[in-house]
């Protein structure tokens, strides 16, 4: 049997101790190449390519623009903007985040920097941001390609009373917390994976559509909601009761997704909140799709995703904000 990527060297690029023996320019100099093409500054506001070097800040460079006569640092405009980390902190963040290829706990991720629960919150939910903007109005599929589809819920959890005689019956719609949501995802075999979340999947219909190419094959299980897709597309389908994969169809690509996603859930989220469960099927998706790419390659696409989103919309001052409701 073939070596699991996991266990070669290859999939061994970049390191804690690597990023800690950095010096201060080299740690620099990797934002400013991922960053900038030839890792030359390029103004944020006006794009003048003509930047002098002014005094540094708080130990990082900085340029003033030649056009606009604005002053900007390696992070000005990024997701990473008004960063008070030192930028090394956020390498390791990046490296902490993506070894952990089920997802990383972001009170583990507070411990290996030292920082507080809040601080890592924050941190690790702009790295998602960076990781989902790969897939911003992505479409997949088209013609001769093949996708396939599947739901699965999450959240909503209601406990079960100590006593089995008080037990209610939690699969009845008036017993559940109606917190219940269902991920969609949609994955092309050999392309990207792209999530949608939804009450039902029924309401992720109207997606599907939008994401998958016209003359894609789809291969979905039998469930009735997808009933609907046969007008637009070609489609296998599978039940589930009869086997994994029957006569050609087969949806084990996208239970693989939820098997990742699910662990994670159960071994580093623990608990997934409703508005954030976009932003969790996001990351996974993206660890999925980058599976087979090498820990280093994974840490400068994330910060190379991260440093061409603008500021966090969502996570900006998101503490200091909360404190002032
Ligand atoms: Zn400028």
């Amino acid at each position: 049997m073939a070596q699991h990527f996991l266990f070669s060297a290859a999939a061994r690029s970049l390191s804690v101790a690597k990023i800690m023996r950095m010096s201060e320019l080299g740690v620099e100099n990797v934002f400013r190449t991922l960053r900038w093409p030839d890792g030359k500054p390029v103004c944020p506001r006006c794009g003048c390519t003509i930047c002098y070097e002014c005094h540094r800040r708080v130990d990082a460079p900085r340029w003033r623009c030649k056009a606009c006569r604005g002053d900007f640092s390696l992070t000005s405009g990024t997701l990473f903007a008004w960063h008070k980390l030192p930028l090394r902190t956020y390498l390791l963040a990046v490296v902490a985040f993506c070894n952990e290829v089920k997802g990383k706990s972001m009170l583990a991720l507070s411990r290996d920097l030292d920082v507080q629960y809040k601080t890592s919150f924050v941190l690790a939910h702009k790295l998602r941001e960076a990781m989902a903007s790969s897939m911003k109005a992505l479409r997949i599929g088209g013609e001769g390609r093949v996708a396939e589809i599947d739901g699965a819920y999450f959240g909503g959890h209601v406990r079960p009373e100590n006593l089995a005689a008080e037990r209610i019956d939690r699969r009845l719609a008036e017993n559940q917390s109606g917190k219940r949501r269902v991920v969609v995802v949609m994955r092309e075999r050999g392309g990207r994976t792209l999530v949608q979340v939804a009450p039902a999947e029924e309401a992720a219909v109207a997606t599907i559509r939008q994401r998958i190419a016209g003359g894609t094959l789809i291969h979905a299980d039998e469930s009735p909601a997808w009933n609907a897709l046969h007008a637009g597309f070609a489609m296998r389908r599978i039940n589930h009761q009869e086997g994994y994969s029957i006569a050609g169809a087969c949806t084990n690509g996208a239970e693989g997704y939820f098997s990742r996603l699910r662990r994670g859930e159960l071994g580093h989220h623990h608990h997934i909140a409703g508005p954030y469960l976009l932003r969790y099927a996001q990351e996974a998706a993206w660890r999925e799709d980058s599976r087979h790419v090498s820990n280093g390659d994974q840490v400068h696409g994330v910060v190379r995703l991260a440093l061409r989103c603008g500021p966090s919309v969502d996570f900006s001052g998101y503490w200091q904000r909360a404190r002032a409701a």
